[in-house]
C-alpha cells in the first residue's frame, strides 16, 4: 500500500529525509512544515489510507499510542500547556494531503489560535 507520487509515502519510505520524532509498527510522526504553532507534529501512517475509515481498526491501539506519545513529549518540552488534536477527512474537511494522519498541535494562553468547532447557530 504505496501512492508512488503521495509526499507521505515518500517520507514514509524516507525518499525524501525528514526527522521522524517517533515512531512505532503502523505509525510515525514528523513536524508540520508549515506550523500553526511551535511544536506542531503530524501523526501519519506508514502505509497509504487516505482517512480514518480506511485506517483498520486493529491499528488503532498504534495510532492512539503514537499521538500520546507525541502529545505528552510535546508537553514535557514546553512547547504547550495543552494541546489540540484534529484530523481533516477529505477535502471539505480541509484534508489536502491525501494519506492519513493526525495534527498535534500544542496550545499556549493567548496564542491567538481558535479551532472552529461551529461557525454559526
Ligand atoms: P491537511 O490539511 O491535509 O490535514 O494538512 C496537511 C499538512 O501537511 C499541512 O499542515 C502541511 O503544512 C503539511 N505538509 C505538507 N507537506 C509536508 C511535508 O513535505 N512535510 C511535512 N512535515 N509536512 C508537510
Ligand atoms: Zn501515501
Amino acid at each position: 500500500m504505496v501512492d508512488k507520487n503521495c509526499i507521505f509515502c515518500k517520507i514514509a519510505r524516507e525518499e525524501i529525509k525528514q526527522e521522524k520524532v517517533a515512531e512505532n509498527n503502523s505509525f510515525f510522526a514528523v513536524r508540520d512544515i508549515k506550523p500553526t504553532a511551535p511544536g506542531h507534529t503530524l501523526v501519519i501512517s506508514k502505509k497509504h489510507y487516505v482517512t480514518l475509515l480506511d485506517i483498520p481498526s486493529k491499528l488503532a491501539k498504534d495510532m492512539i499510542d503514537l499521538i500520546k506519545k507525541v502529545s505528552s513529549d510535546l508537553l514535557d518540552e514546553k512547547y504547550g500547556d495543552g494541546f489540540n488534536i484534529i484530523m481533516n477527512n477529505l477535502s471539505v474537511a480541509g484534508q489536502i494531503v491525501m494519506h492519513a494522519h493526525v495534527h498535534v498541535i500544542p496550545r499556549k494562553e493567548d496564542d491567538g489560535l481558535r479551532f472552529v468547532t461551529k461557525v454559526k447557530n
